[in-house]
């Protein structure tokens, strides 16, 4: 008997037909003598709709209601499929977060899961229930409910899935594995049967949607054999694992893009130590994630630039900050720029290989595309360019570094 973790997205379950069509998956996946728990995410569109709700009350809405805002759409799919499940002869049980001890920290919209204590989902399996776990959620210490940022059930699932030690984790979803690029922007784009951690990692914190980066972060630590594929159709999807030769051989892997870019520049920063440490404190203070960060030589005059991204989300805050920041330290100004997107490439191959950082320029430049910043690691090099730029940025590189169907 398997231990199966499953994890359904939002298009998944996104009406009432949906939640039908994957109840019954469920069931004759438990009737096969498998143990299953669901992971659920909101209904498709419900976030959002209740991110809009907040917006329209306030611009700067408490983090604290917005995390117990955000939860409630979880907990609606979850009481739904539990009833689905009921509905077709099989004992099932709907969990919050907080009903299953997920215990994070207390950054509200962000926050990380530091513990399960799941003995309410083994006496579920005992009693031969399928429980059905509201994703995206948890508790901090002050029973506070938190979330886990957007995408975060993938998190959810994974996290159960390592304090279980489940035999696998599925993750359900509207296409049917991981490809070369967004499937809906690079219509050539491969599906890939097998992908390493390290890279789904990268491609995860650069912008493939996909997966949720914690869930491929937690899958890695605790070994979890995670599998993505698609809730509407059998085919098999695409495992996340080890890395092997095979994926060594291959230079480049994926291509993504991240719109959800701002960036700021400070102008003419007096040249000194301690500035940068300054600058970036505050920043961090705000729990704001600094992404890329590039100063310039200083001129003459003893001064420089420093430019740097965070999310579109946080902008405004980070532009805030800076500017009582860079008021006391007597610059030339401040400067945000929010048309900015993030192109990457992503393998585990460029290690070992030359010269793909400077076909990737040149690719860019032939098309005509400005880059603004660029920032490499041993398995990616990412560029920011102008977002309407993305698309085809996205395009030529996926053509350039031959990762199209044959
Ligand atoms: P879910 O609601 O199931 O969690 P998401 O919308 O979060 O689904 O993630 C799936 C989406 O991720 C796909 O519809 C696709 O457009 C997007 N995506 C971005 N990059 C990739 C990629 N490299 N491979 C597959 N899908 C990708
Ligand atoms: N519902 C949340 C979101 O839209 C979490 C998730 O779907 O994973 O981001
Ligand atoms: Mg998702």
């Amino acid at each position: 008997m398997a231990l199966i973790v499953q994890k359904y997205g939002g298009t998944s379950v996104a009406n009432t037909e949906r939640i039908r069509a994957v109840a019954e998956r469920v069931v004759s996946i438990a009737k096969e003598g498998n143990q299953v728990i669901v992971v659920v995410s909101a209904m498709a569109g419900e976030t959002d709709k209740f991110v809009g709700f907040a917006n329209e009350i306030t611009d700067s809405p408490d983090e604290r209601e917005m995390d117990l805002l955000l939860s409630s759409g979880e907990r609606v799919t979850s009481a739904l499929m539990a009833m689905a499940i009921q509905k077709r002869g099989q004992k099932s049980m709907s969990f919050t977060g907080r009903q299953v001890g997920i215990m994070t920290d207390s950054s509200h919209t962000k926050a990380m899961i530091e513990e399960i204590e799941a003995s309410r989902l083994r006496t579920a399996l005992d009693e031969g229930k399928v429980p059905v776990v509201a994703g995206f959620q948890g508790i901090n210490e002050f029973q506070d409910v938190t979330t886990l940022g957007r995408g975060g059930s993938d998190t959810t699932a994974v996290a159960i899935a390592a304090a279980l030690k489940a035999d696998a984790c599925e993750i359900y979803t509207d296409v049917e594995g991981v490809y070369t690029a967004d499937p809906r922007i690079v219509p050539d784009a491969r599906k890939m049967d097998r992908i390493s951690y390290d890279e789904m990692l990268e491609m995860a914190s650069l912008g493939a949607k996909v997966l949720h980066g914690r869930a491929v972060e937690f899958a890695k630590k605790y070994d979890v054999p995670l599998v993505v594929r698609s809730s509407f159709n059998q085919a098999p999807g695409t495992l996340v694992t080890k890395e092997d030769g095979v994926m060594e051989k291959i230079v480049v892997t994926g291509v993504t893009h991240d719109k959800n870019q701002a960036r700021i520049t400070i102008m003419g920063v007096p040249d000194r130590p301690g500035i940068a440490a300054a600058i970036f404190n505050a920043i961090s203070e705000a729990n704001i994630n600094v992404d890329m960060i590039v100063q310039n030589i200083s001129n003459v005059d003893h001064a420089t630039d420093i430019s740097f991204t965070v999310s579109r989300a946080d902008g405004n805050r980070a532009y805030d900050i800076i500017q009582k920041v860079s008021n006391q330290m007597g610059t030339k100004g401040v400067d945000m720029n929010t048309n900015v997107a993030k192109v990457s490439i992503v393998g585990v191959g460029m290690q070992s290989h030359f010269g793909v950082a400077a076909e990737m320029f040149e690719v860019l430049a032939k098309n005509e595309i400005n880059i603004m910043m660029i920032s490499t690691s041993e398995i990616k090099i990412s560029c920011v360019v102008d977002d309407h730029e993305t698309e085809k940025a996205v395009k030529v590189l996926h053509d350039t570094f031959a990762l199209a169907k044959q």
